[in-house]
């Protein structure tokens, strides 16, 4: 059942308050500021790169720099604007210096994204190269192979279109890569317009241990006829 787009965003929103204040790894002492996301609450579309570079870092917003104004081009290419889609990374805190996030930072920081993506509700999900498609796909086949190829995945408690890119990053140097990945953009509308795949059956909610028991003695003295 899809909830209502107002009572997801509000949660977002203190999912982000969360983030703000958040101290889960080693990256709170570093950074200038979290970079959570950015974008439209209840986008069909969501990107996920890896790490806030140092731009984003100061800016508080993700892909605000070079590789950023690459990704609004290629998606201007498509007829999408950022504020149509939402954009957020793998690791929520700048890694000092760029370098990669390490697996206790992704390990720390992951329940952030997979509650994004709970809360979003994207029906397409495409990851910016290894780090995120790694995380997502829970598999270390890398995106050379991958790139292009959407599958459905179930990403916490949410069935989606996962759509592995290159990372615009890597491809700022690269022609031939741009060409791909503007080739692979190309079919982000059509998998946006399928329909959404079969979303798994909600979870049921364990009561309480106490609940628990007194739930199974209710139902003894109902099976007992004891009321
Ligand atoms: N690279 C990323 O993965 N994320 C950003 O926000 C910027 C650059």
């Amino acid at each position: 059942m899809l909830r209502p787009a107002a009572e997801r965003r509000e949660e977002l929103i203190a999912l982000f308050r969360e983030a703000q204040a958040c101290t889960r790894c080693a990256l709170y002492e570093t950074r200038t500021q979290v970079v959570f996301g950015s974008g439209n609450a209840d986008a069909d579309l969501m990107f996920v790169g890896e790490a806030p570079g140092a731009n984003e870092d100061q800016q508080g917003l993700p892909f605000v720099g070079r590789a950023g104004k690459l990704l609004d081009r290629l998606l201007e290419e498509i007829g999408m604007r950022r504020r149509d889609v939402f954009v957020v990374n793998v690791l929520k805190c700048h890694p000092p210096g760029n370098r990669d996030p390490q697996p206790s930072e992704i390990d720390a920081c992951q329940d952030y994204l997979l509650r994004q993506v709970e809360l979003i509700e994207p029906r397409v999900v495409c990851t910016l190269g290894n780090f995120a498609t790694k995380l997502l796909r829970a598999d270390i086949t890398g995106i050379t192979r991958l790139h292009g190829c959407a599958e459905v995945r179930t990403i916490g408690p949410r069935a989606v279109r996962l759509y592995p890119l290159f990372h615009p990053a890597a491809a700022l140097y690269t022609p031939r890569m741009v060409e791909t990945l503007r080739e692979d953009f190309a079919r982000i509308p059509e998998l946006v317009a399928l329909p959404e795949p079969p979303q798994p059956e909600p979870l049921e909610e364990v009561p309480e241990p106490e609940l628990a028991i007194e739930v199974a003695a209710t139902r003894e003295r109902e099976q007992l006829g004891l009321f």
